[in-house]
């Protein structure tokens, strides 16, 4: 079978979120499960100069008006379309925003430019490649399921993966006549969304299965607080919606085997945590021998940021440290930096995006904390139980999905893998870290607890067995 992914981002060629391990991790998975599946990415600067030998494979001469081929090269045994529209895609700063962090203004056209190619894919632009199936992931492919019902390719069936509801691909009416599908597109069954025009939402509407990324948010997006406005549209499509939790790819996260670890190790050699703790401390400029508390993570509301800077303090006074390493939101930065400045040695911060630093965190802290108010799916808590660092999380999606809570129980029957809360206040998670800190008195159940994690399967394989089932029932159906 033969399946054709269709991101913005994928790893390790571009990344800003758990878009691009996802997009880059799936393709690996699939093989294994009879599924050939190439991905379509633009070709941003990052991409083009990281992809080395590539043979064009297409070439469209107008995409929008703009000259655009589809290049064919294999990464680190990804098989990749690149669309080279250097017009769209050739530009300075991050994948969506210019070097000062700006939405570019044409993000509608660059992603319906990405959309339209990757239809044109389903409907033969390739020969030799011709996709059964088309899975597209977030509002940026959004377009795909839409292009392809109108014209391009309708019979192939198409999954459309939601990773963040909340970001939806919302745009002014007045860009539908430049979107090159016919007028009945802008309506209610379609792209049309309060006046505006959606494009996650016309991909939900028209694709033949949504899916999102934990079974908990699949039934949270059915309510108000968690659908932002596009409950109504997943309550009528009901019988069409499953979630799938994420995996990691356990080959980039092995602690036993990552050349980014200061001294590799495993769950029998716990100890050995001991030096990458030893880097956190030096590179947070921390001094204590409390737990080390770490957040990797942008900084945002939806993160629950804005809860870890008021019990920031409450951390220091029960004698932990605390390592945050994140960008976002420039207020709740401000505030992180300055719970750092007063507690020097005791919180350390790291404003930015380092990938490297993130693995030394995750094996050298003995906690990580994920306040999110919604969490799709969550990797860094994947991450965190792989490498021995206990995750304290939200009661809300994945998170719940992928965290066993250290309740007396979960303890006694050695199960436990990290601590819960589900009133995400300042104080709810207050109350979750007393219980951390009880835990890490007792060192025999912490290590116990580390064990746990390190032992649970955050590995693709089932997840990507459940997306092959999915898969083959939509073939056997059509669309
Ligand atoms: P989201 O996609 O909502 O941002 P996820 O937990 O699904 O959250 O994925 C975030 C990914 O980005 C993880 O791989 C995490 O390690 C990484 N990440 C987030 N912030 C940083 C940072 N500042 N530096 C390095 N990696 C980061």
């Amino acid at each position: 079978m033969k399946v054709l992914s269709v991101a913005s981002e994928l790893y390790p060629l571009i990344k800003t979120g758990g878009l691009a391990d996802v997009a880059g991790a799936l393709p690996l998975a699939m093989g294994q499960h009879g599924v050939e599946m190439r991905s379509l990415l633009p070709g941003y600067p990052a991409v083009m100069k990281k992809i080395g030998k590539t043979k064009k494979v297409a070439s469209i001469p107008s995409l929008f008006g703009v000259k655009a081929a589809v290049l064919f090269a294999v990464h680190e045994g990804l098989e990749l379309y690149v669309l080279d529209a250097p017009a769209f895609f050739q530009r300075d700063g991050g994948p969506y925003t210019d070097a000062l962090g700006r939405d570019h203004v044409d993000n509608w056209k660059r992603f319906a430019a990405l959309s339209l190619a990757a239809a044109e894919i389903a409907a033969g632009l390739i020969p030799s490649w011709k996709p059964d199936l088309v899975h597209a992931h977030d509002w940026q492919a959004g377009l795909v399921p839409v292009y392809m019902r109108f014209g391009r390719a309708p019979e192939t069936p198409s999954v459309m993966t939601v990773h963040n509801i909340a970001f939806q691909g919302q745009f002014s009416p007045v860009i539908f006549p430049e979107l090159a599908l016919p007028p009945e597109a802008f309506s209610m069954d379609c792209v049309e969304y309060y006046g505006d025009v959606g494009f996650l939402k016309g991909g939900l509407q028209v694709a033949s299965a949504i899916t999102t990324v934990s079974p908990t948010y699949a039934r949270e997006i059915f309510q108000p607080e968690f659908g932002m406005g596009l409950e109504g549209l997943v309550q009528a499509r009901a019988g069409h919606v499953s979630g799938i939790v994420n995996g990691i790819d356990t080959a980039v996260w092995n602690p036993a085997t990552d050349p980014l670890v200061a001294a590799p190790f495993s769950a029998k050699q716990l100890a050995r945590r001991g030096a990458s703790r030893q880097a956190v401390m030096r590179h947070f400029g921390l001094d204590g021998d409390g737990p080390i508390f770490c957040i990797i993570s942008r900084l945002t509301w939806q993160k629950g940021m804005d809860l870890l800077a008021e019990v920031a303090g409450d951390i220091v006074a029960q004698g932990g440290m605390l390592a945050v390493l994140g960008s976002g939101d420039r207020a709740l930065e401000g505030a992180l930096v300055q719970a750092a400045s007063h507690h020097k040695g005791r919180i350390g911060v790291h404003i930015g995006y380092d990938e490297p630093l993130s693995h030394t965190m995750q094996a050298g802290s003995d906690a990580i904390l994920i306040p999110s108010r919604f969490e799709p799916c969550g990797l860094t808590q994947l991450y965190a139980l792989r490498y021995g660092c206990i995750p304290v999380v939200a009661r809300t999606g994945g998170l719940a999905d992928t965290v066993i809570d250290a309740n007396a129980a979960a303890i006694a029957a050695g199960v436990a893998t990290g601590f819960q809360f589900s009133t995400i206040t300042a104080d709810g998670l207050r109350q979750a870290l007393a219980r951390v800190f009880e835990v890490w008195r007792d060192p025999e159940t912490w290590r116990q607890m580390q064990k746990n994690g390190m032992k649970s399967d955050v590995s693709w394989d089932k997840s990507a067995a459940a997306y092959a089932g999915l898969y083959t029932r939509l073939l056997s159906k059509g669309q």
